[in-house]
Order: C-alpha cells, then structure tokens, then sequence
C-alpha cells in the first residue's frame, strides 16, 4: 500500500507519495494562495494529489488514505480545523471538503506533529517509542510522539510547546502571553538578541556581515559570526542555548522521552548547536546519574511534512 501526504504551509502546499517505509516515491508542489477561500484551495490539494499519485504511476485504488499537515489545531473526532492563522482558517470542515474530491480516508494533524512522527519513523529517532520534535525556526512548533503515536492531546491543542512559558513577565509573545518559550528559543530571538547586543558592541562581527544593516540580520549569520569566535555573538548564542536547554529541561521532566530532536531552521547550525545544548541540558536534569533524553538533530529536513502526514494513514 502506498499513502499520500501533504504538507500545507502559507505559501505553498507541497505533496507525495510515501510508501509503507516512509521514502517518497514522487512529490509536486502548488502555491497556497491562501487569500482565497477554502474550498478552492482545497480543490487544488485535492489535484495536487491525484497529480503526484499519477506521476509515481500509482493508481488510486492503490492509495490507502491522505494525510494532511496543517500549521494550525485540528480536531480529528470531526475532521474540521478549528484554527490556522497562516491560512485565516477558522472552523474549516477539511476532512468532508477534500473528500468532496477524492473517496479516501483523510487525516489531518499540526505540521510539527507530522514532522515528529515522521523522524520517529523513518528518520533519527527511528525505532524509538517517546520523542519530542522542536521545531526552531521563526516561531517555536512542537511535535510529541508518545507509544509510537503522534500526540496532540485530549482537545488536540497539545504539543504547542513554543507557548510553554519560560520567564514570568517576559518578552511580549504573538499568542497574547509573556514570556513563551519561542520568545527566547526561536531565530526570531537570536535576531532580536543581537540587534539589542549591536547597539552597545556595534565593533561586532556581526555589524560587518549584516552590511551595517540590522534589518538585515538573520540566525546564520549571528551563529556564523559566534562559531568564527565574535564575543558578542557568542554570548547572544549562549544565551539562547541557555534558554534553549531550560525549555528542553522542562521537556524532560514533564514527559521523559527517549529522544529530543532539533530541527527547522536553527539546527542547521549542526553539532555547533547540538553539543552546546547537551552541555547545557546536562546541569539542570533533575535525576542527576540516571539516563534522560538523548538529544539529537532532525535529519529528513524539509521531506518531514509529507512523510509524516503520509504516515498518519498507517497508524
Ligand atoms: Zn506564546
């Protein structure tokens, strides 16, 4: 049996054939154009899909069901999305709409929740039972796999780990709170970070590879500035390993997974990262000398969201 998954996200909607073992046998991609209403985007991952399935030369008989990759909340007891603010989705009835177009079984699930599961199947914590997936790009997403299931919780809100919050009366966070997780953990932050660093160190490496521009500060280039030695960049680094590591502390402590993975943007920053995080996990553990998470770096990159959702069908 083959699956199809796709991964939506704002501007485009990527799609595949994945088979029993996660590999992606053919995979398409169309724009989002999410300014249109849902039906109609709709409609074009329903194409989208029968397009892939035709490229891979896999007839629909043959497709066991559709996974879908949502960037919002899903509720999967009535197949609507209640939320997803990427798109402007508001109780979007997915499900029944996509099989309008196609007779196929459909799940839907949060991006990083696919993108978790799909590391614990076919990709760095393959073979493991309990992993948390951390997504760290521009926001903090999260993706808990617990008994070798996706975990979203009892309302399907779970898993949003970037709103755990790290710092009473912290910085001001998107979701209305202070103080989130993501406020320190995310590359917004390391952005954020060395902007207010430039200010007082504007001698910085950094100020040299942003063009004197900070606006044109990205986490590359704060992170390649702190691996080439640039004090200031190393201690706007520093500190989000710090706060990186007390968010994956609480992690631990709550959950007692086998496997932290790294992924999205940041842990491209690679074992310059990963070895400073396990450095600084290693303090704050609470069971001192006994085993906790191995923390590792996610490693099926941007293919997570289709294999993932496409998996979904195989639980
Ligand atoms: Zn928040």
């Amino acid at each position: 049996m083959k699956y199809i998954g796709v991964d939506v996200g704002g501007t485009s909607v990527k799609a595949g054939v994945v088979d029993e073992a996660g590999h992606i046998l053919v995979k398409g991609s169309t724009p989002t154009l999410a300014k249109r209403s849902y039906e109609w985007v709709i409609q074009d991952i329903a194409d989208l899909c029968l397009r892939v399935a035709r490229q891979a030369d896999v007839p629909m008989e043959e497709i066991e069901s559709i996974g879908v990759g949502v960037p919002g909340i899903c509720d999967m007891k009535t197949g609507i999305i209640p939320f997803c603010t990427n798109l402007g989705w508001h109780d979007v009835p997915f499900v029944s709409e996509l099989q309008k177009h196609i007779d196929k079984p459909v799940w839907v699930e949060n991006d990083a929740t696919v993108a978790g599961y799909a590391e614990s199947i076919a990709g760095v914590s393959a073979g493991t039972q309990s992993s948390v997936f951390i997504t760290l790009g521009t926001g903090v997403g999260g993706g808990i796999v617990i008994n070798g299931k996706p975990y979203s919780g009892a309302h399907g809100i779970g898993s949003e780990i970037g709103h755990m919050i790290l710092k009473m009366d912290g910085e001001p966070c998107t979701c209305g709170n202070y103080g989130c997780f993501e406020r320190y953990a995310s590359a917004t932050a390391i952005i954020r970070e060395a902007r207010r660093a430039l200010k007082s160190h504007p001698e910085s490496l950094i100020t040299e590879a942003c063009g004197g521009d900070p606006d044109s500060i990205n986490a590359k280039i704060v992170i390649d500035c702190a691996k080439a030695g640039d004090a200031t960049a190393m201690e706007v680094f520093s500190e989000y390993v710090r706060a990186l590591a007390l968010g994956i502390v609480t992690l631990i402590n709550a959950i007692d997974p086998e496997v932290i993975v790294l992924g999205g943007g940041v842990s491209v920053a690679g074992d310059f990262l990963l070895d400073a995080v396990r450095e600084a996990v290693k303090p704050h553990v609470f069971y001192k000398g006994l085993p906790y998470a191995d923390i590792r770096l996610a490693k099926l990159g941007a293919d997570a969201g289709i294999i993932g959702a496409a998996l979904l069908g195989r639980r």
